[in-house]
């Protein structure tokens, strides 16, 4: 386990950007944001944001980390698909990164682009 320092952020000039954690290019689409606490996970898309109270995959993770996860799903224009995820606990904040099938581009819906 190693901490990601991010800096630069409030310099003019010096804004970093994502790159896909697969390949590392450059042009990455948000599709999808959930916010999972023990309760539910809210649901951010291209067309809706809605609220699931069940427990979905993501729910029980944060259960069992007793902290919110925060997922931001991802395509690159290569053609990956995944999640990048933030999981809180016992105080930390950590990264994770998990590779989901991949998606056709009329599949890709990125959040409010029309
Ligand atoms: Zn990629």
């Amino acid at each position: 386990m190693k901490p990601f320092h991010l800096t630069g952020t409030d310099a003019f000039g010096e804004e970093m950007y994502l790159i896909c954690p697969t390949c590392g290019f450059e042009y990455v689409h948000p599709i999808r944001v959930k916010v999972a606490t023990g309760d539910g996970v809210t649901v951010i898309e291209n067309k809706e944001t809605r609220y699931v109270q069940r427990e979905t995959a993501e729910v029980l993770q944060a259960k069992k980390n007793c902290g919110v996860r925060i997922l931001l799903e991802y395509v690159c224009e290569s053609g990956d698909h995944g999640n990048i995820i933030l999981q809180f606990h016992e105080g930390i904040t950590y990264f994770e990164h998990e590779r989901l099938p991949e998606l056709k581009p009329e599949e890709w819906r990125t959040l409010w682009r029309t």
